[in-house]
């Protein structure tokens, strides 16, 4: 798909400036309603970071912590992010980090109780490639680093396996620019992990492939 046209009536399009750099998209991206996610979350949480960053890294949506900080990667999956990236050798205070959707999907099991993660669509995270596409276009980082299955498939298409490509430096045709990304997992899949020593190792190994691919 290499950023999917989002289909008619659901996307994110109309609420998207076409100019102003990150600060009107921010503003802008606030009053989104391009899709139902809006109705449920707290508010919507764009991206964040250096504007001129070399390196974007892209998550699947806000968690329960950033739904509520109105930032993305704030919570543990974000700290995570954090150690791995700096121990990778890659600043996190140079990145630029953003989701494919804007804001929070959850599920409570009863009234008042947890909000619990659900996955976003591929329709939802189609609706809402418009902010991610202006984000790419305003800073055009050198890599992109694909964090999880819902980012790639926003960004490379609904085949996207991130087994079999995580930790290479793909190429490919995305929002009409050739970017280079680095498939990885999501940091919050280590935090689940069984073995979580192995799993952060393996995102560790993957985003040292990044930094290599950065120079
Ligand atoms: S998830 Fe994206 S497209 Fe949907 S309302 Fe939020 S910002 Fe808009």
């Amino acid at each position: 798909m290499a950023g999917k046209a989002p289909e008619e009536g659901f996307t994110a399009e109309p609420f998207v400036p076409e100019r102003g750099g990150l600060p009107a998209l921010r503003r802008a991206a606030a009053d989104c309603r391009g899709c139902p996610l809006h109705r449920d979350a707290t508010q919507t949480v764009f991206g964040a970071g250096d504007a001129h960053a070399r390196v974007m890294l892209v998550g699947e949506q806000p968690g329960d912590q950033e739904d509520r900080q109105g930032k993305p990667f704030v919570g543990p999956a974000g700290r995570l992010l954090d150690r791995a990236l700096a121990e990778a050798g890659i600043d996190p205070g140079q990145a630029y980090v953003t989701n494919a959707v804007k804001h929070f999907k959850f599920t409570r099991a009863e009234p008042r109780k947890r909000r619990i993660h659900k996955a976003p669509t591929l329709r939802e995270a189609t609706a809402c490639g418009p902010w991610l596409a202006a984000e790419l276009a305003v800073v055009e980082p050198e890599l992109i680093v694909v964090l999880g299955a819902t980012a790639g498939k926003a960004l490379l298409g609904s085949s996207f396996r991130v087994t079999r490509v995580r930790g290479t430096v793909l190429e490919e045709e995305i929002y009409g620019r050739r970017e280079r990304l680095v498939p990885t997992v999501h940091p919050s899949s280590v935090l689940r992990a069984d073995d979580r020593e192995a799993a952060y190792d393996g995102l560790l190994s993957d985003l040292k492939v990044a930094a290599r691919a950065l120079g």
